[in-house]
């Protein structure tokens, strides 16, 4: 029998906000960052309203941007260009889903790779991937640092990342492969997906499934991140993973709500501060001093 910790991704979110707090102090000047939000998705105006409190935790101001449902494309990228030749704004984010009559990809790929702050633009990726400095899409920044909390150094393991979104699986897959771990990706199509799991030293499952990743899935000491929002009929929020059956058997885990979540947001915070100092995230400095 394992014991089990939890990963306290809102404990360690706070401590990280903590020190981006005492960098933006160094800054000399408020980071801006504009908020684009098209349409009243409900649980995108949570979310906005989320990232606008931990901002204001740090001393980063945010600009929402509320447009109607029907907005044009071209609206939007005429607000896209002048924001990104603002000289107060340092961080552009669209927030995601967009309506349908709107095509994500061609607003993202608008904005200033410099102030693509989700870190989705193909500049960006391309630059991440191949190991030169770009902004890194949240998520997958969050969950390597909370990684980095209870393993120093990762090399030689074996990380099955479950998932393989442009958003969270595929860009994780390249940091962790950065990190010098053997990595799989799994995804909808993968046969045997138990066997791949059970080989995991590190495990993230970023699916969207709730209960997909089940105890006799893992590997005993293994550290598992746990990226999956669900929400059940009942209203309680859940992972991929069944939380009750990995105690005893991961060495780690991060709980769902309060692990992946919290750290995503102060992820941002960090891309919108390293855009303000006038250079991209580095995931090497990560490990703020
Ligand atoms: P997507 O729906 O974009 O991707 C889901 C991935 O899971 C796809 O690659 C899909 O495979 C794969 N998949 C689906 N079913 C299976 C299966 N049975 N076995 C293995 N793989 C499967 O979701 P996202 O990546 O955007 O998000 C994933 C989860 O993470 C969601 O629950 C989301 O809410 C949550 N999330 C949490 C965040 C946080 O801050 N904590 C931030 C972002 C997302 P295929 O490619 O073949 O379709």
């Amino acid at each position: 029998m394992v014991e089990t910790k939890i990963i306290d991704g809102k404990q360690i979110a706070k401590e990280f906000r903590e020190k981006l707090a005492k960098r933006v102090q160094k800054l000399g000047s408020t980071p801006k960052l504009a908020v684009l939000v098209v349409g009243e998705h409900p649980a995108s105006q949570i979310y906005v309203q989320n990232k606008k409190k931990a901002a204001d935790s740090v001393g980063i101001n945010v600009d929402i941007y509320q447009m109607s449902a029907t907005e044009n494309e071209e609206n939007i990228l005429k607000l896209i260009a002048e924001l990104n030749e603002s000289k107060e704004v340092d961080g552009i984010l669209l927030q995601l889903p967009v309506p349908a009559h709107l095509n994500a990809e061609t607003l993202i790929g608008a904005i200033k790779p410099e102030k693509d702050v989700d870190g989705l633009h193909p500049q960006n990726v391309g630059n991440m991937v191949s190991g030169l400095p770009a902004m890194i899409s949240c998520t997958p920044l969050g969950c390597l640092y909370l990684l980095k909390q209870v393993l120093p150094s990762m090399t030689g393991m074996h990380a099955v990342v479950v998932g393989r979104s442009a958003l969270v699986g595929k860009p994780l897959a390249q940091l962790l492969l950065q990190e010098d771990c053997t990595v799989t990706q799994a995804h909808s199509k993968t046969r045997n997906l138990a066997d791949l799991t059970k080989q995991a030293d590190i495990l993230v499952c970023a699916v969207g499934k709730p209960g997909l990743i089940t105890g006799d899935m893992i590997k005993p000491g293994a550290v598992v991140i746990d990226v999956g929002i669900n929400r059940l009929d009942n209203g309680k929020i859940v992972g991929d993973t069944l939380f009750l059956e990995m105690l005893g058997k991961a060495s780690y885990i991060t709980p769902v709500p309060g692990g992946v979540g919290p750290m995503t947001i102060a992820m941002l915070l960090w891309n919108v501060i390293k855009a303000a100092e006038g250079h991209y995230s580095d995931c090497k400095d990560l490990i703020l001093k």
